[in-house]
């Protein structure tokens, strides 16, 4: 059965979508069958596995809205050998039409439970807000990762993300929890990084990965070729992190 992850953090720009396209090929590297759920209507994590979201026949939209199956939406990404669920401006749609519905926010979940078998993990990729996308990724996850980057407000946001998780996990989702902690764009050489990364440690304990994803150009640069960094340069310290995360992540979810 899939483990669920929902990634993450109502901050744009803290690494959430790097971390799904990179999390999900590292497992795929590792032999695990990996579905990847975009739903951020911006797309990125679709861009970032090669499919044009312009182009897409069908989308997660369909999906939440019942107007598609999962076979039709489905994906297989190539050459990263993980499975997508595609998003586009459409979700703008689907996220209006949950609000007015009683049981909007688990839509999703209901989708996922048949695909459920297929899957050793299913990632979420969540929008930078915590909008009814956000509680629909909530209610059908197991576990969030929260991507975090260690500067001065990073602790601030996360406070809303927790009560949001904590009223989730009381109503909707009672198997909810806080999977991990990942620190992205860390800069071990910058003392304000490790001075939120200590008081990160402090607060969450061993829910923060010992994984850190460094700055690295070539996490940034593989998106606009459509690949994960392991498919882009396989080498470089970003994939490396993140094949190191996908051990931690395993060994954490044996
Ligand atoms: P989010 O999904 O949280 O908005 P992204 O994953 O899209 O964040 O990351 C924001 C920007 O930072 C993107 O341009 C991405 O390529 C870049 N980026 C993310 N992680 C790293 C990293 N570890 N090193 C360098 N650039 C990164
Ligand atoms: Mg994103």
């Amino acid at each position: 059965m899939a483990r669920i992850f929902a990634i993450t953090n109502q901050k744009g720009g803290v690494g959430k979508t790097t971390t799904c396209v990179n999390l999900a090929a590292s497992l795929v590297a590792m032999k695990r069958k990996v579905l990847l759920i975009d739903l951020d209507p911006q797309g990125n994590a679709t861009m970032g596995s090669g499919v044009d979201k312009h182009n897409c026949e069908h989308s997660v939209c369909d999906l939440l809205l019942g107007e598609a199956s999962l076979e039709q939406i489905c994906i297989r990404t190539d050459p990263a050998g993980y499975d997508l669920l595609p998003a586009n401006a459409e979700l703008t749609t689907a996220e209006v039409q949950l609000l007015q519905q009683g049981d909007g926010g688990v839509s999703l979940k209901k989708e996922l439970a048949a695909l459920k078998p297929q899957y050793d993990f299913i990632l979420i990729d969540c929008p930078p807000s915590l909008n009814m996308l956000t509680v629909n990724a909530l209610a059908a996850a197991q576990g969030v990762i929260i991507p975090v980057q260690c500067e001065y407000y990073a602790l601030e946001g996360l406070s809303s993300l927790m009560e949001t998780i904590q009223q989730i996990g009381g109503g909707i989702n009672p198997e909810l929890q806080v999977e991990g902690l990942l620190r992205t764009m860390y800069d071990p050489r910058n003392s304000l990084t490790r001075d939120v990364s200590a008081q990160l440690t402090e607060h969450f304990g061993d829910k923060v990965y010992s994984t850190v994803i460094p700055r690295n150009v070539r996490l940034a640069e593989a998106p606009s070729h459509g690949l994960p960094a392991l498919a882009y340069d396989e080498k470089s310290k970003g994939s490396l992190a993140y094949l190191a995360l996908a051990g931690e992540v395993t060994r954490r979810n044996p």
